[in-house]
């Protein structure tokens, strides 16, 4: 198999687009997640500092970054930059904080936090020093990503699929589609079970069944039979899927 970066021009990628946003303020909150979800972020959002620990300590969700205001109920913002630092946890973190003295900014920053955004901010404001981070972080990857006769589109939410022929088809996706071929891409021709993909492609809060993943699947399976791909995902019984990528 043949995995490539192509290029590495555009940051809006979906490579390990996972956030958690630990904000307690409920409409500030929920309105960061919906925006970050319209620009193709994961968002597990908390509003605890301790609930917060718990997610970054064990660290299952593979976080690619975190927005974590300063004041908040159980541990503060700040501690929990202190503690994530004296992990040698390298996450990159964005402090929100109503506060703008410049002794604040300093211990923030003295704490480990890599930026710093003062309220109230504008959305388009947030996004960029996202995509800041993002672009200064070691978990920052490359637009396209090919296996095999798939490569992934991240400019355009697509898959160019080559046929037996070597005809090139490119095939749209929705959001979820291409995550979920993204994440067998990056697991080609291996086993990966229903509850793998639901911990990686779904927020935890998110109350989804295996029925949600096999519906994705089914849909995803249909455009690519479509397209006359090559490349199939096949159903291993009560086990899981498999991509069987062809060159
Ligand atoms: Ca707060």
């Amino acid at each position: 198999m043949l995995i490539s970066q192509i290029s590495n021009e555009s940051l809006e990628s979906y490579f390990d687009m996972r956030v958690l946003l630990v904000e307690d303020e409920p409409d500030l909150g929920a309105a960061m997640k919906r925006t970050l979800k319209q620009h193709k972020y994961l968002v597990d959002w908390v509003m605890d500092g301790t609930e917060a620990w718990s997610y970054l300590e064990n660290g299952s969700a593979n976080y690619t970054l975190a927005i974590i205001d300063w004041m908040l109920p159980g541990i503060t913002g700040l501690e929990l930059c202190k503690r994530l630092r004296m992990r040698e946890n390298s996450l990159p973190v964005l402090m929100l904080t109503a506060r703008d003295r410049m002794e604040d900014k300093i211990a923030g920053l003295d704490a480990g936090a890599d930026d710093y955004l003062v309220k109230p901010f504008g959305i388009g404001e947030l996004l960029a020093r996202l995509r800041a981070l993002q672009r200064r972080s070691p978990h920052f990857q490359a637009q396209k990503l090919s296996v095999g006769n798939l490569t992934l589109d991240y400019g355009n939410n697509s898959v160019i699929c080559q046929d037996a022929i070597g005809n090139k088809q490119t095939i749209s996706l929705t959001n979820k589609e291409f995550q979920l071929l993204e994440y067998f891409m990056k697991h080609p021709n291996q086993i990966v079970t229903t509850e793998q993909i639901r911990n990686q492609l779904w927020e935890v809060s998110a109350e989804t069944g295996s029925n949600v993943v096999a519906a994705q699947m089914r849909l995803l399976r249909r455009k690519l039979a479509a397209s006359s791909c090559t490349s199939s995902i096949e159903t291993l019984h009560s086990v899981g899927y498999r991509l069987n990528s062809t060159l």
